[in-house]
């Protein structure tokens, strides 16, 4: 059994047998390390895969607010502090029903190498609560966030561990755990990104996952003579990273003709009306049921009808897709069915979207596949620069944090390239962004010592 093979049957064996997630994830970055693990034999004498794995940090705090009916609730609130080799943690606060530790130890796992790849100087961590924050109201929303951050507010700080958003954390949350954070510290720490502009946000961050998804997706197939204009695209979610993936799409001259949301999917073959998607879902907060009394093309598919458990996005025709939504939303049925329709392209703006066995179909089928770990890698991006514009009382314009976006995801992309050539890797960008990442969380971690 070599080194690889040893690690992850002792991290198999360990005392969190439940983390299906977290394994998966961890067998990704595992598998794809191997040629970098032969060809540096210090990071086996420095043991450095067991260190990596096991996360620096797991905080667990109990949540007690009062709904509008003066009940008491109590929600699971949890913090993984996993890595701080390359610099302060940094990683998004979930609210969902389905959180529990597995999950958010996987999205902070994959968060050390996503925020490694950009190459700027931070560590990775992810939290959140089981806290549905749908159909609860402002003022529920507002008491569940003081006291999810009065739980666990020294832990964090500007240099330790920087929140932001995610699933059920957009500009409300943020707004409402910011402002607890400074009551209790009498402070006006950064301690959280994707800040409404009017508490000192950055523009174009909430834009900045979604259009950081073309931007990459476009550098890839730029690299093979290929553009999005004019192309067939299917994107999966209605949130911040679908929203803005969607509109990319449109400046770029592509059609974007699905979205979907936890209940349903819409198919509209002239393509999405961003407008009213934007009604729906950023203003009214509703389900994307509500399309069909707008729309005279659009054809609504509820999930109780999807032909497999993966969504009805995967299969409609398309050049291009991208999984926008959440973790395994893409299985090996969605993927044979883009497959046989023709896909060209897949780029993930979730994390962990698609299935392990969905890849390998994409990567026999010669489908190029842009990962999660670079391709949505914009959002954290743009959040170091809002952390930096905080810090400077410097602030920047829309224009402007555009620009670095697209330099920073066009880097991305040179320097996953540069590790494909060098491993002999062709076309797996899975395994190039998990070797870049992996190589520079790995070697900052030896120079500072055991
Ligand atoms: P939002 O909360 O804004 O939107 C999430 C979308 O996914 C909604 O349309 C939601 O549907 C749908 N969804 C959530 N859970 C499920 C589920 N179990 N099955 C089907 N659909 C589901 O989140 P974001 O857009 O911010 O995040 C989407 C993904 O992108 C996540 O994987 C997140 O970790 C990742 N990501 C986000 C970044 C960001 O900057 N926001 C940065 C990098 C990655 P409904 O409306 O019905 O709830």
């Amino acid at each position: 059994m070599d080194y690889i093979e040893l690690a992850m049957k002792k991290a198999k064996a360990g005392n969190c047998k439940s983390d299906t997630n977290f394994f998966q994830a961890l067998e990704e970055v595992l598998v794809s390390i191997k040629p970098l693990i032969e060809r540096h034999p210090e990071y086996t004498t420095q043991n450095i895969i067991d260190r990596v794995i096991v996360p620096n940090r797991s905080i667990y705090f109990k949540i007690e607010w009062l709904d509008d009916s003066n009940n008491i609730q109590v929600n699971h609130g949890y913090r993984i502090q996993f890595n701080n080799a390359l610099g302060p943690y940094k990683g998004g606060v979930r609210f969902h029903p389905s959180v529990n530790p597995d999950i958010l130890k996987f999205l902070a796992f994959e968060q050390i190498f996503k925020n490694a790849i950009t190459g700027l100087h931070i560590g990775g961590s992810k939290g959140g609560s089981d806290f549905d924050p749908k159909c609860k109201s402002d003022e529920e929303v507002m008491k569940f966030c003081q006291a999810f951050m009065t739980s666990f507010y020294h832990s964090i700080g500007e240099d330790i561990d920087i929140l932001g958003g995610d699933i059920g954390v957009g500009a409300r949350e943020v707004g409402y755990l910011f402002g607890q954070y400074k009551k209790l510290t009498n402070t006006n720490d950064s301690i959280i990104t994707s800040k409404p502009l009017s508490l000192g946000g950055s523009l174009a961050r909430n834009e900045a996952t979604g259009y950081g998804l073309i931007y990459f997706t476009q550098k890839l197939l730029q690299d093979k003579g290929e553009t999005l204009k004019g192309k067939v695209c299917v994107v999966s979610g209605s949130g911040n990273v679908a929203i803005h993936a969607i509109e990319k799409l449109y400046d770029k001259g592509a059609i974007p003709v699905t979205c979907s949301d936890s209940k349903g999917t819409i198919y509209d073959r002239n393509g999405i009306d961003l407008a009213l998607l934007k009604k729906l879902k950023i203003k009214q907060r509703v389900s994307l049921k509500n399309y069909m009394a707008e729309s005279k093309t659009a054809i609504y598919v509820k999930k109780s009808d999807y032909k497999n458990n993966s969504s009805h996005v995967w299969e409609i025709p398309c050049y291009a897709a991208f999984p926008c939504a959440t973790q395994n939303e893409l299985d090996k049925a969605g993927a044979k069915a883009l497959i046989s329709n023709g896909v060209k392209i897949v780029s993930e703006g979730a994390n962990m979207p698609t299935r392990p066995d969905a890849v390998d179909l994409f990567v026999a089928n010669k489908v190029l596949f842009g990962p999660a770990k670079a391709a949505n890698a914009g959002g954290v991006a743009v959040s170091v620069i809002e952390m930096g514009q905080n810090s400077s009382l410097t602030y920047l314009s829309f224009k402007q944090v555009d620009k670095r976006l697209q330099g920073i995801m066009s880097d991305i992309y040179k320097d996953i390239k540069v590790i494909c050539d060098k491993y002999d890797l062709g076309d797996d960008f899975v395994s190039g962004a998990n070797i870049l990442g992996f190589q520079r969380v790995a070697d900052a971690m030896i120079m500072q010592g055991v």
